[in-house]
This record gives C-alpha cells, sequence and structure tokens, in this order.
C-alpha cells in the first residue's frame, strides 16, 4: 500500500485505548512497512497506529542513528529524570508546544516477530517513545503541553 493517510485530531480514533497486538503475521508485517513509509514521507520521527487508523499497540520510532526501530506492545520499565523541549505531532500540523518527559527510560517492547526486546533512551530519543506511548493510550501531547503555539521547523512525531 506504501504511504497512507494521517488521521487528524479531533478524531475520535486517537482518542481510544489502543488493543495489544497478539498476532505476529505478514498482515503485522506489511503494516509496519507501510507505516516506516508514511512516517519517512511525512517527515516524522515517530508514528503510532492510531494516526493511520488502527487501534493497535504499534509504534515506529526513530533512533538516535536514524534507524526505525519498531515497537509493538511497548511498555515503559523504568524511568527517570525530566526534560522540557518541544513537541509536534502529525496529527496536529503546525502546532508545537512544551512538554516534560522523563530524561531516561527503559523500554520493554516486542519486534516484528513477537520477540521480547529491552532497552534505555535517553534525551530526544526517549521524549519520542513516551509521546507515541501516550498515543497508544490515547492521550495527546496537547493535554500534557506547559505552553502550545505554532511554529515551523520543528520534527513532528
Ligand atoms: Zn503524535
Amino acid at each position: 500500500m506504501g504511504k497512507r493517510a494521517i488521521v487528524m485530531y479531533p478524531d475520535e480514533i486517537l482518542q481510544v485505548e489502543c488493543e495489544k497486538v497478539t498476532v505476529f503475521d505478514k498482515e503485522l508485517r506489511n503494516l509496519l512497512r507501510d507505516m516506516h513509509t508514511t512516517m519517512i514521507e511525512s517527515d516524522g520521527v515517530g508514528l503510532a497506529a492510531p494516526q493511520i487508523g488502527i487501534p493497535k499497540r504499534i509504534a515506529v520510532v526513530e533512533d538516535d542513528d536514524g534507524r526505525i526501530i519498531d515497537l509493538i506492545n511497548p511498555f515503559i520499565l523504568k524511568e527517570s529524570g525530566s526534560q522540557i523541549a518541544p513537541e509536534g505531532c502529525l496529527s496536529f500540523p503546525g502546532l508545537f508546544g512544551d512538554v516534560e518527559r522523563f530524561t531516561t527510560i527503559k523500554v520493554r517492547a516486542q519486534d516484528k516477530m513477537g520477540r521480547t526486546i529491552l532497552f534505555e533512551a535517553t534525551d530526544f530519543f526517549a521524549r519520542v517513545i513516551q509521546h507515541e506511548i501516550d498515543h497508544l493510550n490515547g492521550i495527546l501531547f496537547p493535554s500534557k503541553a506547559i505552553s502550545l503555539y505554532p511554529e515551523e521547523g520543528q520534527e513532528d512525531e
């Protein structure tokens, strides 16, 4: 399919608790491929499945080295520190806000084959993951923002 349309706020699907993935099949791998394409072509650094209309616990994120990591059923095991920085979202074009996030997180997720992955993320990468996990719980960044403002030239999540 390739690039998929991004669901914009206030679509209801952005505000529901997404369902856990239990089947790791070809359909899931095709979906992940489309999510990669959609994120890259939208100049995003993260994309959650509800943003393309699929209420499942799936997100793709770009790490510090520019690699795309698939996060299926992601969960934060441990967190520490606090950072405040601007954040945007592909479902809120042109809107940015300062959001407080944990500086360092330890994440558990599954890959496209269903294997457990464990890793630590810090700073901007940790921010992107927290933003995407919020999406999977129907939480959108403006509800956490300390301030909201229009801005150009930032990366969207
Ligand atoms: Zn977002």
